[in-house]
Parts: structure tokens; C-alpha cells; sequence
């Protein structure tokens, strides 16, 4: 690695910073989900394949709305214990579960070996801010999902945080208190939400820390390459979409490889300055991909041990 360059830190934009800074010590984390074909497996596999010389803190596997991937995510897990070097996670939600359930699901992951699970209450099948129903023999949020996981087994438990508030949550302060109530039950670390406004996600976690709440918050970080898709996500869970965004993405519907060009820079800019902020957890929205992830890691300083190999042949 280079001597860091002698440069006036202002003559430099946050991404050439992190670069003249090199080698880091921050703690990333990569999320997928589990694949529905044979070919999305496969593609899946070689991203994780990609990432795991990089030494993530531990990766996460998602749970479909309504349990429906509680098969194939169980399987993704479990495969990833045996045949990788990685600390994976599993995502479990209570939605239209009853206790005993999701019980059930808890105590094969302990069996199977997994020992960290991202607590979710989840959203109601097909209507992400639809109203919830809970069942009245059910997990009501993740506050109760997080201590019914603990009352099982000594699992580490994640548990979710908005920076832009939960779309059914009053306030940022209910959030907060949220939050402080799953600490309380056990949770030990938070996954934000993705979120564009890095000032508001500054000041939103100025708060959290400000409430005493001091687990890790991992800033969740989703590389956006397609627009239009992202527009459809983030409207019903109340993320903003800054309009210098829209700038960037606009007349490119056509044109994907700018897309992830403009993805990848966007997405490093946000890395790099909230590591200039203090942050050294960052948890990666991967939609199964490798590339624009591993090179926002390489911007961070985030390498491979010597001797890995980072590139596939
Ligand atoms: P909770 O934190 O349980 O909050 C839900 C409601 O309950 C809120 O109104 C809150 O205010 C209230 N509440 C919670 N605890 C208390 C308490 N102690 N006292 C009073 N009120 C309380 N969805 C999936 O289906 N599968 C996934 O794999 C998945 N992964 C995700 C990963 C991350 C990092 C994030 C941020 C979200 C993920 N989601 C996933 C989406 C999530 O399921 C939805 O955002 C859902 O609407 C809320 O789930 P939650 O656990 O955040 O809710």
C-alpha cells in the first residue's frame, strides 16, 4: 500500500480522500437474497464467491414477504456455513406466522448452526404501507420477535432502524424508543434502512446516539442503477429520492452500463463521506451482484487478506 498522499484534504473530493487514505479497518456486511432458479443460484453463488475474500463482518439473507422463501432462504444459510468461509445471518419476519412458527424456524436455525438472525416484523404480503394485521397468536413487532428469538437460543439478533422514520411510526422519537425497547430485548446491533440524504442520516443518528442508545448501526447502502424500480420501492416506505438523483439517472432507461457507473460513484461518495463522519459499519443492499459492491469496498479501502483472489478467472 502507498504512503497516503500529502494533498490539502480540500483539493480532494470524499472518494479520492478514502483513497489517498488506503488499507481501512471498517466492517462491512453484504445482503442477498435467496435465489428462485437454478440460474439466479448460480449467479448468486458467484457474487458471494466474489465478496467473501473481502471478510464481511457477516452477510444476510433475506426472507420473502409472508415466509415465502423460509425454505430456500433456510437453504442459503445453511449452504453457506458448509461451504464458505462467511457468518451468515438469516432474515426472519412474524407477518401471518403464529409463535409456534416461527418458533420452529428459530430453533432450525440454531440446530443448523446459524447463530445470527435479523429480527423483522415484516410488511403485509404484496402492499408494503399497507395497514398490518397482526395475528393474535403471533409475534406483534420486532420488539417481541427479538425477545421470543433470545428466549430460544443465545442468537446475536439485528434489528432494523429508518433514518427517514418507519412509514407507521409517529416520530423519530418512537423510533427511537423502538429501537431502545429492542436493545432492552436483546438486540445488538441495527441495519438502517437506505436512505440518499447523508446530512439527515447524520443528524437522525446524532439522535440515536444522543438517546444513549450505543449498539452498532450499520449504515445500509443500496447502489441504485435502476431508477425507475427505485421510485417504486422507496415511495411506500416514505425514502426520499433527492431530485440531483433524478438528474443523474435521466434519459439513461436505455443505457445500463452508465446506470452502474453512475450507481457505483454515487453510492462510494455516500460511503466515503460517512466514513469521514465517523461511520465504520456499512451493511450493502447487493441484489445478488458482486461488482459495483466490491469496487465501492475497494474505494473504502476494504481488501482482500493478501493472498486472496479478489478477481475471478
Ligand atoms: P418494527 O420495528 O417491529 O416496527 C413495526 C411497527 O411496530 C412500527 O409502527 C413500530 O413503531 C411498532 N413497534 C415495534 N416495536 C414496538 C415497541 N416496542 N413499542 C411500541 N411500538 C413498537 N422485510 C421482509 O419481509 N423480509 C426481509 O428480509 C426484510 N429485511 C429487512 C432488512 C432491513 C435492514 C430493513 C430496514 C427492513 C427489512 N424488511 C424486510 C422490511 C421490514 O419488514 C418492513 O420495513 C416492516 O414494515 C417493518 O419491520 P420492522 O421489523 O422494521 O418493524
Amino acid at each position: 500500500m502507498n504512503a497516503p498522499l500529502e494533498l490539502p484534504p480540500t483539493a480532494l473530493g470524499p472518494v479520492a480522500r478514502a483513497g489517498a487514505r488506503g488499507q481501512s479497518r471498517l466492517n462491512v456486511s453484504f445482503e442477498f437474497s435467496p435465489p428462485k432458479t437454478e440460474e439466479a443460484e448460480e449467479s448468486l453463488w458467484q457474487a458471494i464467491r466474489r465478496l467473501e475474500p473481502l471478510n464481511p463482518e457477516f452477510v444476510s439473507v433475506t426472507y420473502g414477504a409472508g415466509g415465502s422463501t423460509r425454505e430456500r432462504t433456510h437453504r442459503t444459510v445453511v449452504r453457506m456455513i458448509h461451504e464458505t468461509s462467511l457468518r451468515p445471518a438469516a432474515h426472519l419476519t412474524c407477518v401471518e406466522a403464529s409463535r409456534a412458527d416461527v418458533d420452529e424456524v428459530v430453533q432450525a436455525y440454531w440446530d443448523s448452526g446459524i447463530r445470527h438472525i435479523v429480527a423483522l416484523r415484516g410488511d403485509p404480503p404484496g402492499q408494503i404501507g399497507g395497514a398490518y394485521v397482526p395475528r393474535t397468536d403471533g409475534y406483534l413487532n420486532g420488539t417481541e420477535l427479538t425477545a421470543g428469538i433470545k428466549a430460544i437460543a443465545p442468537f446475536e439478533v439485528s434489528v432494523s432502524l429508518y433514518p427517514q422514520i418507519h412509514p407507521e411510526s409517529p416520530s423519530i422519537a418512537h423510533d427511537i424508543d423502538v429501537l431502545k425497547a429492542k436493545v432492552d430485548a436483546g438486540a445488538t446491533r441495527a441495519i438502517t434502512q437506505f436512505f440518499f440524504d447523508v446530512d439527515g442520516f447524520l443528524r437522525f443518528t446524532d439522535q440515536v446516539r444522543k438517546a444513549g442508545i450505543d449498539i452498532p448501526i450499520c449504515a445500509g447502502i443500496m447502489p441504485v442503477t435502476n431508477f425507475k424500480g427505485l421510485r417504486r420501492m422507496a415511495e411506500p416506505c416514505g425514502i426520499d429520492i433527492p431530485f440531483w438523483l433524478g438528474n443523474l439517472f435521466d434519459g439513461l432507461d436505455k443505457d445500463p452500463d452508465t446506470r452502474r457507473l453512475i450507481a457505483c460513484s454515487v453510492a462510494a461518495e455516500t460511503c466515503a463521506r460517512l466514513e469521514e463522519e465517523g461511520f465504520t459499519d456499512f451493511h450493502f443492499y447487493t441484489l445478488n451482484r458482486a461488482d459495483l459492491v466490491y469496487a465501492i469496498c475497494r474505494v473504502l479501502g476494504v481488501r482482500e487478506a493478501a493472498g486472496a483472489q479478489g478477481v475471478p478467472s
